[in-house]
């Protein structure tokens, strides 16, 4: 019986991370889940999180001061930057990158990765 119950949780977990269209924070996770089930714990959604990421399903996102993010490693892969909303602090996929920033870098240094994180207000803040 509790096994069916944990299963039901990871999956609803699982389900909201890969429709979501953009990386949430574990308390996101847990709000939405909790408009699928009666109760859910922070700790379980931990566990169902870690569970994907041992699985390779998602990926981390780190954001100064803030909470982590995950998104599908599907997604992560395919080379992208985010958004910051201050104001919700939601965080949000930007499609397209820059480039050419190599330019920047002072001379004998090579470049093998940036990370770009935009900040402000969304359309709906
Ligand atoms: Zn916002
Ligand atoms: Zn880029």
């Amino acid at each position: 019986m509790k096994e069916t119950r944990n299963t039901k949780q990871f999956e609803t977990i699982r389900s909201i991370i890969t429709n979501a269209g953009r990386p949430l924070s574990i308390d996101e996770m847990q709000k939405s889940a909790l408009e699928e089930l009666d109760s859910i714990g922070l700790r379980t959604v931990y566990r169902a999180v870690r569970r994907m990421e041992e699985m390779d399903e998602i990926q981390s996102i780190k954001v100064q001061g803030r909470a982590d993010r995950y998104e599908l490693s599907s997604i992560a892969s395919s080379h992208h930057h985010h958004f910051h909303c201050t104001a919700c602090d939601r965080l949000f996929d930007i499609h397209g990158c820059p480039g050419g920033l190599s330019d920047l870098l002072p001379k004998g240094f090579q470049m093998d990765n940036h990370d770009i994180l935009l900040t402000g207000t969304c359309d709906t803040c």
